[in-house]
């Protein structure tokens, strides 16, 4: 076996490179938006950053697997399904030769996002039907990420199985199938996941990574470089891990917040 190439200042890439196996199972990376703009959230990275991280797991020889595909590894996802995926993440994935998840949000496909409307005044456009036609030919696989990306622990048992059951519907309809959900916000408790469950889904991202439907989500921001994206590909060391966890949990916290404001 080919040893993986070390830089001179890491000693979590010490402990990284003795790792064979995953100790967490399957889980996911989960980027939102990527473009070379400047944003005002922190939910974005840049083209070349992006890069740089899918360039560290192919150093370290992971391979991105897509759902259902092994027992461990890394997911590569994207929440909301931007059409800045097709525009500037498909494009370097090709490259990788790396696979996938988007999670769309269905009333949004094709269209201008109402409710994330940036500080200049800029929406953000999304996916149409077609860029998702050619991602998913190449091998892009898409996931629900809802009807109308709602915090799903607010809502009746009948709006929670509308937002789950028609949306892995309408992708199964248009691709074909539909195996995996993104929770919005992360936001879970028993009734969703029993109804995800329920309707169909295989997998559901979001959670403590204790089962297939609390699959855990990595959110990759801006702020992070090589080694707080290692620490968050091997959750080594602990003390790091932990606390970028932590931050994790804030950074979700106030993004629910200034959705809830915007209402
Ligand atoms: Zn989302």
């Amino acid at each position: 076996m080919v040893s993986p190439v070390r830089n001179s200042h890491s000693t979590v890439d010490a402990v990284h490179d003795k790792k064979t196996r995953f100790s967490y199972g399957v889980k996911a990376l989960q980027f939102h938006r990527i473009t070379p703009k400047f944003q005002f959230c922190g939910t974005w990275n840049g083209p070349k950053q992006f890069e740089k991280f899918l360039e560290f797991l192919r150093t370290h020889h992971i391979q991105p697997i897509l759902p259902g595909e092994k027992e461990d590894g890394i997911i590569i996802t994207f929440d909301d399904g931007e059409k800045s995926i097709y525009d500037y993440a498909f494009p370097i994935l090709k490259r990788f030769n790396f696979k996938a998840v988007v999670f769309v949000i269905i009333r949004y496909i094709g269209r201008e996002n109402l409710w994330d409307i940036s500080l200049t005044g800029e929406r953000v456009q999304h996916l149409s039907w077609n860029e998702i036609f050619e991602m998913k030919k190449w091998g892009i696989e898409f996931g629900s990420h809802t009807i109308t990306h709602r915090n799903l622990t607010q809502l009746s048992v009948h709006e929670i199985e509308y937002e789950l059951s028609m949306s892995k519907r309408i992708l199964e309809q248009n691709l074909g199938e539909c195996s995996c959900v993104s929770y919005p916000f992360n936001r879970i408790n028993m009734n969703v996941v029993r109804i995800a469950r329920s309707v169909g889904y295989t997998y559901g991202f979001g959670g403590n990574g204790c089962s297939n439907f609390l699959l855990k989500k990595e959110a990759i921001y801006i702020t992070d470089n090589l080694r707080s994206f290692g620490v968050k590909v091997f959750e080594t060391p602990k003390w790091f891990y932990k606390y970028e966890r932590i931050k994790q949990k804030v950074i979700n916290y106030f993004t629910i917040a200034t959705m809830v404001s915007r209402k």
